[in-house]
């Protein structure tokens, strides 16, 4: 990572950037003991800042270990980093992880870290060009079965396949990778949800072999707000051929539209741009936009 200046919040103190570092041997690293959130600011104030600490939380305790820290103590300490790197745009990563105490798959008592970085991430973007929808492949991998892995932890081994089956979409020209769960349903993106449209009716996959995003509960609350129908439901691949529009969402893509999944087309449209819209609202500060309304 290049950027060298600012402090990340790690264990309880600020620290210089390029200081921020772990032993090679920490447990985390090696054994994938190591949960972590992402989150945006927008305006100087984190988006759902508290369901992101619960989240993190109990990711960790899916893994076996206690953050030392309360909720209300990460939110602060988000909003300190922020406030801190002067970063009213920004991506936050919040990552917790077991130390280098002990070596070895059993390391119960070694101790729990956490540090929280941020960096400058506008969301500035032009409405019209998203709406041109991003296309996307199919990933090799699949979304284990839940009984094989603890699915509902934003665990950091559990993206391993993520990354492969994203490099892969992004050699052969596409953005990113649709993954099917390991029955070969729909499942969801590399890093983030799916939604598809037909007759004015937004069909999702059940998430309960993958992160149900807050994204993803922001959207379908946002759509029942207009009144459109939200069913979620097991959607197998061939049903693409039936679907008009689709869109991804997640902290990073916000709500995207998608053109192109492998051989299927969708055309981007007015259900797409009002969640785009309603999205974009939602996200501004609450007393920031009472106050410019
Ligand atoms: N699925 C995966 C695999 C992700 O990494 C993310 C991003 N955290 C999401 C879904 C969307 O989650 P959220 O809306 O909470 O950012």
């Amino acid at each position: 990572f290049d950027k060298i200046d600012g402090v990340i919040w790690y264990d309880g103190r600020l620290v210089p950037w390029a200081d921020a570092n772990v032993h090679v041997l920490t447990h985390g690293l090696h054994y994938a003991s190591c949960v972590f959130e992402g989150e945006r600011a927008y305006g100087g104030t984190v988006f759902k800042s508290t369901e992101h600490s619960e989240r993190l939380k109990a990711s960790a305790n899916i893994l076996d270990f206690e953050i030392p820290w309360s909720v209300a103590e990460i939110d602060a300490a988000k909003q300190f980093v922020i406030d801190k790197n002067n970063l009213p745009d920004a991506y936050l990563r919040p990552i917790a992880w077991r130390g280098s105490e002990m070596m070895g798959v059993s390391a119960p008592s070694n101790t729990i870290h956490l540090a929280i970085a941020a960096w400058d991430w506008p969301s500035y973007f032009d409405p019209a060009e998203k709406l041109k929808g991003i296309r996307m492949g199919m990933a090799e991998y699949r979304r284990p079965d839940p009984a094989t892995t603890p699915a509902m932890a934003k665990a950091s081994g559990l993206y391993m396949i993520c990354t492969i089956s994203k490099h892969k979409a992004e050699r052969a020209g596409y953005a990113d990778a649709m993954m099917l769960d390991w029955q070969g349903r729909v499942a969801e993106c590399t890093g983030a949800n799916i939604f598809f449209i037909k007759d004015g009716t937004i069909h999702t996959p059940i998430a309960d072999c993958f992160l149900p995003g807050i994204t993803r509960a922001t959207a379908i609350d946002l759509a029942r707000r207009r009144g459109i129908e939200v069913i979620e439901r097991r959607i197998k691949p061939e049903e693409l051929d039936g679907f008009t529009e689709c869109f991804i969402t997640g902290t990073a893509a916000e709500v995207t539209p998608v053109s192109e999944i492998a051989n299927w087309k969708f055309t981007p449209g007015k259900i797409c741009e009002q969640l785009m819209a309603d999205y974009t609202a939602e996200v501004q500060p609450k007393g920031k936009a009472a106050a410019a309304a």
